[in-house]
């Protein structure tokens, strides 16, 4: 095992911890807060945020949706170019904090922003950026990854950078309260799937990343049976500690990762504008049976460790199924309907774009190619 690992976004965690970012963002620089629909005006985020900022000059752009796009993302690029901005504050779930990162990166490039999302330009500097997050997903707040949409060809598209990393982020379970039943539940699933990419692929001998993710994956199971008594600071607090830890960095060094899930599953949420968490539980169950040779011996792992599982000749099966009942227990869908009616139809349209999009080589074993991609969609649309 090999690797260098470093995380260097200072967290706040806790109630009341929004006043902290005072201190983190110099008094002298200028800057831009940036969120999405309005959800942050109605649970009293957006006034703390005014209020930590009371002392700086700071202006605010508004409108970043979920799955955020370039289109709406380059006209706070403009901004933030033309106001000569210096720290950028996102306020909001992975998509505002993602197209905060696109801004700080394309913001300190001449070229077409989209460039970042074809590798054609690799970011080396951005605006320094910091997180108030209010939705436990995605991790965003504490790595380098961002996933941005362009509509207009509905391509959607990760780029990585320690330059938009963020310096700090705040994780006050109290923002949590005014989400609706849906988010919750899209959180806990992207948690549970970060996860298992970075743990369900072959045994490796690394026994702290192995139990370190076990462990977020039993406290997802825990936090999902306790759904209908989720009106308390513990189970907030727990899953937003979960979904901030399954994502960043640590449970993945130095051990192999399969990303394939995902990068499958950007695809159904640009064609077919299905959630993004929801668009992961799709396609892991028919992925994994799919990929069950590969994968037996830590589903086995997964199956005894996490679900207490006894041993038998069937238990990677079991282990999947056992998957699929977590799903289903939180009334989410292993299976695509969003398409309408012609199966044949969508899974040309989602082969042609991984194909577009270069996802020809997925997997720990870079061995999910168009072939499989197809056979785990034949499994995974209705
Ligand atoms: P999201 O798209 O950021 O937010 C979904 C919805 O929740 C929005 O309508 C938002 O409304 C609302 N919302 C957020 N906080 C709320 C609150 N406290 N109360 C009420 N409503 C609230 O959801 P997400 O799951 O966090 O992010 C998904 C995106 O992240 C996808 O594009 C996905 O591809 C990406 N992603 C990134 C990473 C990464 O490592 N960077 C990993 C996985 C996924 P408002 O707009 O009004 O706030
Ligand atoms: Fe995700």
């Amino acid at each position: 095992m090999k690797f260098t690992y470093t995380n260097p976004t200072q967290i706040h965690f806790g109630q009341g911890q929004i006043s902290s970012i005072t201190k983190n963002i110099p008094e002298d620089q200028k800057v831009l807060i940036i969120y999405g629909g309005g959800s942050i005006k109605k649970n009293g985020v957006y006034e703390q945020v005014i209020s930590a900022l009371a002392n700086h000059t700071w202006l605010e752009f508004s409108g970043v949706e979920p799955n955020p796009t370039m289109e709406t993302l380059d006209k706070a690029v403009k901004i933030a170019k033309n106001e000569n901005v210096e720290y950028i504050l996102a306020v909001g779930g992975g998509s505002v904090i993602d197209g905060s990162k696109y801004v700080a990166a394309a913001a300190c490039y001449e070229g077409d922003g989209w460039d970042i999302l074809l590798g054609k330009h690799s970011v080396k500097s951005a605006i320094p950026l910091g997180a108030i997050l209010t939705l436990p997903a995605t991790g965003s707040e504490s790595n380098s990854g961002a996933v941005i949409t362009r509509a207009e060809t509905q391509d959607k598209l990760p780029f990585f950078s320690p330059a938009v990393h963020p310096k700090f982020a705040v994780l006050d379970p109290d923002a949590m309260k005014t989400l609706p039943e849906k988010q919750l539940v899209n959180g806990i699933v992207d948690a549970w799937v970060h996860t298992c990419e970075q743990y369900l692929t072959y045994p490796t001998n690394a026994m702290i990343q192995d139990g370190y993710a076990e462990t977020l994956l039993k406290s997802l199971i825990k936090l999902a049976n306790q759904f209908n008594d989720r009106d308390n600071d513990q189970w907030r607090e727990n899953l937003m500690w979960s979904a901030n830890q399954a994502l960043n960095g640590l449970i993945g060094s130095g051990v192999p990762q399969d990303w394939a899930t995902h990068m499958i599953g950007h695809e159904l949420t640009a064609l077919y504008g299905v959630d993004h968490g929801r668009s992961l539980a799709i396609i892991q169950p028919s992925l994994l049976r799919n990929q069950i040779s590969v994968k037996r011996e830590k589903l086995e792992q997964m199956g005894r460790n996490v679900f207490g599982l006894e041993n038998s000749d069937e238990l990677a099966e079991q282990t999947i199924s056992a998957i699929e009942a977590f799903y289903h227990s939180l009334d989410v869908a292993t299976q695509l309907t969003e398409h309408g009616s012609d199966k044949a139809q969508a899974i040309d349209s989602i082969i042609k774009q991984l194909e577009a999009h270069k996802m020809l080589k997925l997997g720990e074993h870079q061995a999910i190619t168009l072939k499989e991609s197809r056979e785990i969609l034949e499994l995974a649309v209705a």
